[in-house]
C-alpha cells in the first residue's frame, strides 16, 4: 500500500529520541543481569499481559473505534482480543517444551561428542506495529518476545493515537519500563525507534516503509522480521462451492472494511462466471450490511486520506474503461462524511489500473477472467509474492498444483485470511511481502538465539589430525574419504 502522511494529529504523547536511548539502556542492563529467565517468570508475564488486556478489553474497543471513525466492538474481539488469547493460551502451553535445550544427532567421525540446542533469550526486541489491528499487531509480536525471555520496545502507528496512549497506560500497569515500554508519536519517532540498535526488530507495515525500516537496522546489523503487504488474489475454481465462497469472501473483504493485509486484493475466474459472482457477492454484502452509512458493524476507512486513495483508485479504473458496482444505495455524501465505502466490485480490469498496481487495502475487489488454472497461475507468478493465495475448490489435483505452483507467505483453501491466526504453522511474507516469520514456535524461535553447543569427549580421535601431517594423517584422511 502507499504510504500516507497522518491527517490526524499525534497521539497526546510523544517520546523523545533520548528517552527511546535511556529506556533501550535500561532494559539493556536488567538483561545482562537476568539474561536467562526462567519458565515461572516468563509465564508470569504472558499472564500478566493477558489479564491486562483481556481486563481493558472494553476500552481498546472503544479507543480503536474511536480512531477508525468507528470499529465495531465485535470485529476488534475478533480479530484482536480473541487472536491474542489464543496466542498467549498457545504460548502458556508450549513455551516450556520450546525453551528446552535439546539433542541433536552427531555425524559418524565426531562421536562419542555430543551436539546440543540451546534456545537463548536474544535481549531487547523492537515491535513497530501498523495502524489496521492496532492491538493485535503489537502484542503478537510481545508474546513471542515474551515466551522467549526477552525485553520489548512497541512503536505503535500514528493513526491510531488513542489506542497507543492507553496501551502505553495499561502496559505500564503490569510491566515496568526495562520489561515492557511503548513509544508513542509520528513518523520521526518511528524513524528513530528504527535506528536503535535493538538484539531483533519486527516490523509490520507496508512494503515501501519496510525497505527504509530494513536498511536503518541493517546499518546497525539488527536481524528484522518484515511483515509486509501485497496484492493477495483468490482463485475461484469451477468445482467451488459457490454459496460458501462468496460468503466466505464477503466476510474477509469486509472485515475491517477491507483494511486488512491478507484481504483478498483481486479475484481470479473464468469469464463465464464473473457476472453471476459479482451480483451474488454485492447480495451478500447488503445482507451483512443493510446500510452501510450509519451501520455500527461497518468499520470506516482509518483517514480522510486513505479514503481519497480508495476514491482515486476507483476513478482512476472508471476512467480506463471498468466497470463499477457498488453494494447499497447510501447517501454519497453521507458515506464521505463518515469515511464508509461500502464493497464494490470492479470488472473489466487492465493491467495499466492503478487498482491492479498498487495494494487496495480497502473494500473495493476486482474480479479478473481468467479461463484456467494455468492462465491464473501465470498472473500470480507475474505479480509480487503475494502475503496470502486464497484457492476455492473442490478439485484436489487442482489445489495441490496450485500449493506446488504457487509462493506466498501463506494460504487458505476454501477460506481467506484464517490461516494467519494457526498458531501451530508460521505467519509470514516472502519476498516483498516479508521476511521471516512469527506465531507459535516460529515466533519463539525468531526471538530466541537457537544456540548450537558441540560437546568434544575425552575419548575424541581429532588428535588424529594434528600436524604435523604425516603419512598416518594420509591414512586417515583417505578412511574419512571412504567413509563420509
Ligand atoms: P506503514 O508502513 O505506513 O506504517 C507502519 C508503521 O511504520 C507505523 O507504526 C509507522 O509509524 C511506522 N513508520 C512510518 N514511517 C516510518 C519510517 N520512516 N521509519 C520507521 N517507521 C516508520 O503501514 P500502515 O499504513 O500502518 O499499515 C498498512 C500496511 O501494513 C499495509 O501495506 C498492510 O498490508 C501492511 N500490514 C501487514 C501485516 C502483516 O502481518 N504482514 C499486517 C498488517 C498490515
Amino acid at each position: 500500500m502507499v504510504r500516507i502522511n497522518p491527517d490526524k494529529p499525534g497521539a497526546s504523547e510523544t517520546t523523545k529520541p533520548s528517552e527511546l536511548n535511556t529506556v533501550l539502556a535500561a532494559q539493556r542492563k536488567a538483561f545482562n543481569a537476568q539474561p536467562n529467565p526462567d519458565w515461572t517468570s516468563r509465564k508470569a508475564k504472558l499472564e500478566t499481559l493477558r489479564d491486562l488486556i483481556l481486563g481493558h478489553e472494553a476500552e481498546f474497543a472503544a479507543a480503536i473505534s474511536a480512531d477508525f471513525g468507528n470499529r465495531a466492538v465485535e470485529e476488534t474481539i475478533i480479530a484482536e482480543i480473541l487472536v491474542i488469547k489464543g496466542g498467549i493460551s498457545h504460548a502458556l502451553k508450549h513455551t516450556p517444551k520450546w525453551m528446552k535445550s535439546r539433542k541433536a544427532p552427531v555425524a559418524l567421525q565426531y562421536k562419542p561428542a555430543k551436539n546440543v540446542i540451546i534456545p537463548q533469550p536474544l535481549g531487547v526486541i523492537g515491535i513497530i506495529s501498523p495502524w489496521n489491528y492496532p492491538l493485535q499487531l503489537a502484542i503478537m509480536p510481545l508474546i513471542g518476545a515474551l515466551g522467549a525471555g526477552n525485553r520489548a520496545m512497541i512503536k505503535p502507528s500514528e493513526y491510531t493515537p488513542r489506542m497507543s496512549q492507553l496501551l502505553k497506560e495499561v502496559l505500564a500497569k503490569g510491566f515496568t519500563d526495562d520489561e515492557v515500554f511503548v513509544a508513542t508519536g509520528g513518523v520521526d519517532v518511528a524513524s528513530a525507534f528504527s535506528s536503535l540498535k535493538f538484539d531483533h526488530l519486527v516490523f509490520t507495515g507496508s512494503t515501501s516503509v519496510g525497505r527504509i525500516v530494513g536498511k536503518a537496522a541493517g546499518e546497525n546489523l539488527v536481524p528484522v522480521t518484515l511483515e509486509l503487504g501485497g496484492k493477495s488474489p483468490t482463485i475461484i475454481d469451477d468445482s467451488a462451492n459457490m454459496d460458501i465462497a462468496i460468503g466466505r469472501i464477503a466476510n474477509g473483504k469486509l472485515l475491517n472494511a477491507g483494511q486488512t493485509c491478507v484481504a483478498p486484493d483481486y479475484v481470479l475466474m473464468p469469464q463465464a462466471n464473473i457476472n453471476a459472482f459479482s451480483e451474488a457477492l454485492i447480495k451478500k454484502a447488503e445482507e451483512f450490511y443493510p446500510t452501510v452509512a450509519g451501520n455500527d458493524d461497518y468499520t470506516s476507512i482509518i483517514a480522510d486520506a486513505h479514503y481519497a486513495r480508495l476514491q482515486d483508485l476507483l476513478e482512476d479504473a472508471e476512467n480506463k474503461g471498468a466497470k463499477i458496482q457498488t453494494a447499497g444505495d447510501d447517501d454519497k455524501q453521507q458515506l464521505a462524511k463518515e469515511r464508509r465505502v461500502p464493497l464494490t466490485v470492479v470488472t473489466d480490469t487492465t493491467p495499466d489500473m492503478k487498482i491492479m498496481q498498487e495494494e487496495i487495502f480497502g473494500p473495493l475487489l476486482p474480479v479478473v477472467a481468467s479461463e484456467t488454472l494455468d492462465d491464473a497461475l501465470e498472473t500470480v507468478q507475474q505479480g509480487e509474492r503475494p502475503l496470502a493465495l486464497y484457492w476455492f475448490g473442490e478439485d484436489k489435483a487442482k489445489r495441490d498444483k496450485v500449493l506446488s505452483q504457487s509462493i506466498s507467505g501463506g494460504v487458505s483453501i476454501n477460506e481467506t485470511a484464517w490461516h494467519v491466526v494457526q498458531e501451530d504453522i508460521p505467519f509470514g511474507g516472502v519476498g516483498p511481502s516479508g521476511m521471516g516469520a512469527y506465531h507459535g514456535e516460529h515466533g519463539f524461535k525468531s526471538f530466541s538465539h537457537m544456540k548450537g553447543v558441540f560437546i568434544q569427549s575425552k575419548f575424541s580421535q581429532g588428535k588424529n589430525l594434528f600436524p604435523p601431517y604425516t603419512e598416518k594423517t594420509h591414512k586417515m584422511l583417505g578412511l574419512m574419504k571412504k567413509f563420509l
